[in-house]
């Protein structure tokens, strides 16, 4: 397990600012429901009416299996980017689950995403462990490394950045804590976002990682959310979204993300010029774009954003 107490601390500062800025001024308070019986498990209605917004309806979700495993005492682990649709779904499986049987982990990319990502799971996260972690190597090196950018097809950024560590501390967690070995791996995916996501099963048995003793399940509790219901979600536990959202961006994630809208990247490009700089010089250097080119040939970012760029493309025509 990894946890960085430095970057933590910094963080947690970083987040107290940003707050600031954002005119958000309260810290959030953290929910936490109240209420369990004696097993551990919220009666039904207990969990339906104690939490605002449409837990309700994450609970309707593959509700026979999931009470089954959160009986057999399973890990559920909610893989948390720091993002609206993390605590959304933090929120959601809090309600469901006890509390001991849960567990937070965020994969760390540093110089690439948010400031305060990691002050807002902190502040939101409940009475929950939280595990942060990272891969060796950073964004930047992994393109440095490959001569080009990851692409939707080829998302070595979430799988060697993300997916991967984050695997690597659950495998480590049931180690270290003597547990059975059943896991519930939960993520934030919904159908909304894209029409990839929206065919993607919401419970599945995950072969590749049922080794040595393991059994383990992918979970998409909140795949059914719409952008709304999650943010009536937030505010409904009395919770407040990260600041990037009162900012303009829709999603959180890296602030330059290879899958972004337009009206994100453009967004970006003006809060944070000086990673702005830095993307459209790397565009530069290793002569590819970091959005995938239409048919109609490759845009640069600064053509994107249509925010010039200091360190801009010379020689190139923007
Ligand atoms: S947010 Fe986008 S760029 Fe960042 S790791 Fe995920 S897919 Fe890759």
């Amino acid at each position: 397990m990894i946890v960085w107490q430095e970057y933590i601390d910094n963080s947690a500062a970083q987040a107290a600012t940003m707050r600031t800025k954002a005119q958000l001024v309260s810290v959030p308070a953290v929910h936490t429901c109240t209420g369990r019986s004696r097993n551990g498990l919220r009666s039904k209605a207990d969990r339906i009416g104690a939490c605002a917004g449409r837990i309700s309806s994450l609970y309707a979700t593959n509700e026979k299996k999931i009470l089954e495993l959160a009986a057999r005492g399973a890990l559920f682990v909610l893989n948390h980017s720091g993002g609206k649709d993390s605590q959304a779904m933090t929120i959601g499986v809090r309600a469901l689950v006890p509390a001991k049987q849960l567990l937070v982990i965020h994969a760390v990319l540093p110089e690439v995403t948010w400031q305060g990502d990691i002050g807002h799971i902190w502040d939101t996260a409940g009475r929950i462990p939280l595990v942060f972690t990272r891969a060796v190597k950073t964004f930047f090196e992994m393109v440095d490394h490959r001569q080009m950018w990851p692409s939707p097809d080829n998302r070595q950024c979430t799988s060697d950045l993300k997916r991967g560590p984050i695997e690597r501390e659950i495998r480590r967690w049931i180690k270290q804590h003597k547990l059975s070995g059943l896991v519930v791996n939960c993520m934030g995916l919904r159908a909304e976002e894209s029409p990839n996501r929206a065919k993607a099963e919401t419970f599945k048995f995950n072969q590749r990682n049922s080794r040595a003793g393991r059994e383990w399940y992918d979970w998409l509790p909140i795949h059914h959310l719409t952008t709304e219901e999650v943010f009536a979600t937030i505010y409904g536990a009395g919770e407040k979204p990260h600041w990037v959202y009162a900012a303009g961006m829709t999603r959180l994630s890296c602030c330059f993300c290879i899958m972004a809208s337009k009206k994100d990247l453009c967004t970006a490009a003006k809060l944070v010029p000086e990673l702005y700089a830095r993307y459209v010089a790397k565009e530069q250097e290793i002569d590819q774009t970091l959005t995938m080119p239409p048919k109609t040939g490759r845009v640069w970012l600064e053509q994107v954003t249509g925010v010039p760029c200091e360190q801009g493309r010379e020689g190139k025509n923007v």
